[in-house]
């Protein structure tokens, strides 16, 4: 999975901009073969696989990643910038951005009476040019950027700037790969645009599908670094967790205990994740038309929203078991 999560992760995607992890799922899933995969009018991917049963799952992986957006171009060839998606703007200064058009830029800050007065009002881009001319022939007002931050390995962990949530994404075309054709139910496997500015992609091809069943795949944050600020088991290496809760979804019952009752069965290593701040795809899942029950796979991730966030490479492997068996399982109850 090495290969593909490093080239998932270069790709360029902030929200709204999804078309070169679009391209290069699609072309990976060209060689998956069976029917072609659907584009909706969002920029939704979908593939169907399984018989055309009564039941039908989605299973959604969100495409999009943090980014910026060009708010002004100053006289002197400065940048202001606004987020796209949840980013602190203290954690920036220093930081290298990576444009659409390829032009690097770095985040620099104006002076403050207090460090915790940072805002994004206070941070501007430099890309090295002389005054607003210049700028403008790299990039225009609206343009978008996201952290320089390609993939790297240490030890069993990989580190990448968009591991939320190419990792997710990998986790799912790698199901695919391996999915048998002879499945209880039919399955859509969807990956979703916006889900880091709301969760709209999901929202949207939740109610063209119309499911009986929904399952999220993306990260979560774990509580295995010095004094974390969010108090939780989850660690890195101890398995894909299956979501209890976050902000934006209460999984429903009966999917948590079959996916607790398909890891034990199959002895998948897993972790239970309630998320006090945060949300995924499964929350627009769960709300669509007259109610979906849906859960979540979450790959531990430290660091997320930064450009250092870390996964393990066994809790991706064990989360396509995860998902493989459930697959497998018929959700009828
Ligand atoms: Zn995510």
């Amino acid at each position: 999975m090495k290969e593909l999560l490093t080239r998932l992760t270069a790709a360029f995607g902030p929200a709204g901009r999804e078309e070169e992890v679009r391209s290069l799922l699609k072309q990976e899933l060209t060689q998956v073969g069976g029917p072609d995969a659907v584009v909706d009018d969002l920029g939704n991917l979908i593939v169907t696989r399984g018989k055309d049963a009564d039941q039908k799952i989605l299973v959604a992986a969100h495409m999009d990643q943090i980014g910026f957006m060009v708010t002004f171009i100053e006289e002197n060839g400065f940048l202001r910038i606004t987020p796209v998606g949840g980013i602190q703007a203290k954690s920036l200064p220093g930081m290298r951005l990576r444009f659409g058009g390829g032009t690097t830029g770095v985040i620099g800050q104006e002076k403050l009476k207090a460090q915790k007065d940072l805002d994004f009002s206070k941070l501007y881009v430099d890309m090295g040019v002389n005054d607003r001319e210049e700028a403008e022939k790299q990039v225009q007002i609206g343009d978008t950027a996201v952290f320089d931050a390609p993939l790297v390995m240490e030890g069993n962990r990989y580190i990448a700037g968009a591991m939320d949530n190419r990792a997710g994404c990998t986790v799912l075309l790698e199901t695919l790969r391996r999915l048998p054709t002879d499945l209880p139910q039919s399955v859509c496997f969807v990956f979703t645009v916006q889900e880091e500015v709301g969760l709209r992609g999901a929202q949207a091809v939740s109610y063209r599908l119309n499911p009986h069943f929904g399952l999220a795949v993306d990260v979560t944050r774990t509580g295995d670094t010095p004094e974390p600020q969010f108090k939780t088991p989850l660690s890195l290496g101890k398995g894909p967790a299956i979501k209890i809760r976050d902000s934006s979804v209460i999984c429903h019952p009966r999917v948590t205990a079959l996916m607790r009752r398909v890891a034990d069965q199959n002895s998948i290593p897993h972790q239970f994740e309630v998320l006090e701040q945060g949300g995924t795809d499964a929350g627009a899942i769960h709300l669509s038309r007259a109610g979906v029950p849906t859960g979540a796979v979450s790959i531990p991730c430290r660091y997320i929203h930064t450009p250092g966030e870390m996964v393990d490479s066994a809790d991706l492997e064990n989360g396509v078991s995860l998902l493989l068996a459930l697959l497998q399982t018929e959700w009828k109850w």
